[in-house]
């Protein structure tokens, strides 16, 4: 890069010292360069004048060309104001000053053409712009840029105290521009430049601050996004090459008897056509000697656990162990039962691991595991923290993914030495495609995309608080079906004690409404010890207890196929994703199920809109799509910690969906053609993908 580019911005006139450290803290602009890539976030059009006889009310900014006949001080101080009489040849509006009033006096000369752009406003019962921006006439003519389309820039308080308006930032931009124009390193290869017919970078950035026209605004736009999107496509592409190539992946080239086994003896069903869709992509995986990345995508109760158990019987039968690891110890344990109960008449060994296991049971657990006499750990966070180690570990499960953190994946990866095991990550969280393209854009993504036969869609529904009872009336025609009910409170971050305060006057109010010995009811709350919540469990599990009064604990993966309704309490405090998870508790059988969605009378608009997207729809992907438009990508579950930052300067995820896909196909052409970037045509690629701060290097080593 030229180095005028890398100046410290200090150096560019009329910034200076203060104003630098400014820069940098507000928006982390340190060098010309960083400065020339702080973008404008909307456009002002500024070629078009009106006359004062156009000026309606609500209009945005506009500007007028005339002059100013008169000007007086009217009203006393403190509220004393500055009046001029603006006229152009249609009629006259007045012009108003409360602050700066000498400066204005001293400056503004009468009877001298001006551009005057404001905002009208109703003022006294007539149009008028309160300080508006003024300019000679003659004066814009001999300004070296167009007032076109004129950019505005993000500020922040802080920055504007210092002067560092909107307006000082195109200015300075300006200046700018002329030191650096036709410096500015090209950042695509020639080739590319040419066949997607984009204006060159030096153009680019000229129009994005200083746009000539609508058109060469919106090439500019469309080229600084395409590349924003395009650089993380390709380095995520670049990098499963580079995988590819390098990391081996152990062979598990037989079906065997394990699998065959329960295939035809301990299947209680036909898997569904998306299952054995999925198991012909992991089998093709477990067979091509690279190491599988793959994340299992399904909605919840789609049956990605018996995906798992396939798999890892897979493993089993090349002679290898496997691990499971779940989010919590509910699901952990519960998973361990399961899989006890599907792998009842086969040889295989599985124990459980979490946080509360004993030391004794510990030690033991470990020796087998070294001596390979153990085939199946499943267990929770505590698997990976531990000092586990495995004779041969093959195939690693990781259920829900979004609970695990990039740290914990990464403890994981370290137990691996020579070859790496295969992964199988599973969610039911799902992604909105445009973000699975870019945060998972270098894992295989299988999606199950049918839900097990026979599944009646759950009814869901909301009632104000004040209809409870008739939905305790509901609630005991259910049980009185055989059916067992979920009622979920929230957790309310400030405060344990509250929480734990909200859960149990819940739960007195419930065993008020549910009586025993008529009615059985158990607690369950993360505050429990592992054998209380265990007991809790089983009690549900069995159908001791009719009813299970929670907090969210129960949010992620158990199953109870005859709980049949699922009713939130306070379901505006909740977000949707969470929603739908813990609805997708209930769903689970044959049975027609429901989800009550209980609320206060007072609802945010955003609160509205999650409930209503409950009550309208089962589809998980609309539910996420919603939610991403509610929340903005950053915040959605799962990708905080998915180690890839979201440092879009100019590229949104929602709106330029069709952008992005453009931007990946171009990634993939340009790597079929050259997979690791290593022509002279494509090292200014990866030099980009050099400049790229971006922590994707700890998230692929996990993947
Ligand atoms: P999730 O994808 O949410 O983890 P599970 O694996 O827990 O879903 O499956 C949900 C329920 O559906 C379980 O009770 C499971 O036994 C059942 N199930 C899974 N696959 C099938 C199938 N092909 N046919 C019928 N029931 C199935
Ligand atoms: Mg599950």
């Amino acid at each position: 890069m030229d180095s005028v580019l890398l100046s410290d911005i200090k150096f560019l006139p009329g910034v200076g010292p203060k104003r630098a450290e400014i820069l940098f803290k507000e928006l982390g602009v340190n060098t010309f360069d960083d400065l020339i890539r702080h973008y404008p976030y909307k456009y002002t059009d500024r070629t078009r004048f009106y006359t004062v006889s156009e000026i309606e009310s609500d209009q945005a900014l506009i500007q007028l060309r005339g002059k100013i006949a008169t000007m007086e001080l009217v009203g006393k101080k403190p509220k004393m104001r500055l009046s001029a009489r603006f006229e152009d040849t249609s009629g006259s509006i007045e012009l108003i000053w409360f602050q700066g009033i000498k400066w204005v006096q001293q400056t503004i000369k009468l009877g001298v053409e001006y551009v005057v752009f404001g905002k009208p406003a109703i003022f006294n019962g007539k149009f008028s712009i309160m300080h508006p921006e003024m300019e000679e006439s003659a004066k814009t003519e001999q300004v070296a840029y167009p007032y076109t389309y004129q950019a505005a820039y993000p500020t922040t308080e802080k920055m504007k105290s210092n002067f560092l308006t909107s307006r000082v930032i195109h200015k300075l931009q300006y200046q700018l521009l002329q030191k650096v124009y036709g410096k500015i390193p090209e950042s695509l290869p020639p080739g590319l430049l040419e066949s997607l017919k984009f204006p060159g970078i030096n153009e680019t950035i000229l129009n994005i601050h200083f746009p000539k026209d609508q058109d060469s605004l919106k090439n500019a736009r469309y080229r600084l996004k395409f590349e924003e999107f395009f650089q993380i496509q390709l380095g995520l592409l670049r990098q499963k090459n580079w995988k590819n190539r390098k990391i081996k992946g152990y062979v598990f080239p037989k079906i065997g008897d394990l699998f065959n086994r329960f295939y035809t003896e301990n299947l209680p069903f036909e898997m569904t056509g998306a299952q054995k869709k999925v198991m012909r992509e992991i089998r093709k995986d477990l067979g091509s000697g690279l190491q599988m990345n793959r994340l299992l995508q399904g909605d919840v109760g789609s049956g990605k656990t018996l995906v798992a158990l396939l798999s890892m019987l897979i493993a089993l039968d090349n002679g290898y162990q496997v691990c499971l690891m779940a989010p919590t110890e509910i699901l952990a344990l519960q998973h361990f039962q399961t899989f006890t109960r599907m792998l009842a008449n086969l040889p295989i060994h599985l124990r459980l691991l979490t946080g509360s296991t004993k030391t004794r049971q510990r030690n033991s657990l470990h020796e087998e595991l070294r001596e390979g006499e153990l085939d199946i750990l499943i267990g929770t966070h505590a698997l990976i923290e531990d000092t586990v180690q495995f004779k041969n570990l093959g195939l690693v499960v990781i259920d829900e993914q979004h609970r695990f953190g990039v740290a914990q994946r990464a403890r994981l990866w370290e137990k691996a030495d020579g070859i790496l095991p295969h992964i199988l990550v599973m969610t039911a969280t799902p992604i909105p495609r445009t973000l699975a393209m870019t945060l998972y854009g270098d894992l295989d993504i299988s999606v199950i995309d049918e839900l097990p036969p026979g599944r009646k869609p759950i009814h869901t529904a909301h009632y104000f608080d004040s209809k409870r009872l008739v939905v305790f009336e509901f609630l005991r025609k259910q049980i009185a079906l055989g059916r067992q009910i979920y009622i979920v409170y929230p957790l309310i971050q400030e405060s344990e004690k509250l929480d734990f305060k909200n859960l149990y006057d819940g739960y007195e109010s419930i065993t008020r409404a549910f009586p025993a010995p008529e009615y059985a009811v158990s607690v369950l709350h993360g505050q429990m010890k592992p054998e209380e919540k265990a007991k809790a469990m089983d009690y549900f599990v069995k159908g001791i207890t009719k009813i299970m009064v929670s907090t969210t604990v129960i949010e992620v993966g158990v199953d109870v196929p005859n709980a049949s309704v699922m009713m939130i309490e306070s379901a505006e405090r909740f977000g949707l994703s969470q929603l739908h998870q813990l609805r997708g508790r209930v769903g689970r059988g044959a049975d027609q199920s429901y989800c009550i969605l209980m609320s206060g009378f007072k609802l945010s608009k955003e609160a509205k809109t999650r409930i209503e997207t409950m009550t309208q729809t089962n589809d998980g992907f609309v539910i996420a799509e919603v939610d991403m438009k509610l929340r903005g990508p950053g915040d959605l579950e799962g990708t905080q910690q998915s180690g890839v930052p979201f440092n879009l300067s100019i590229a949104n995820l929602l709106t330029d969906t069709a952008i992005l896909e453009h931007a990946r196909r171009v990634a993939q052409e340009v790597l079929e053609i050259d997979p690791l970037l290593e022509s002279a045509e494509n090292e200014v690629l990866v030099e980009q993908l050099a400049k790229q701060k971006r922590e994707i290097k700890d998230w692929s080593r996990i993947s």
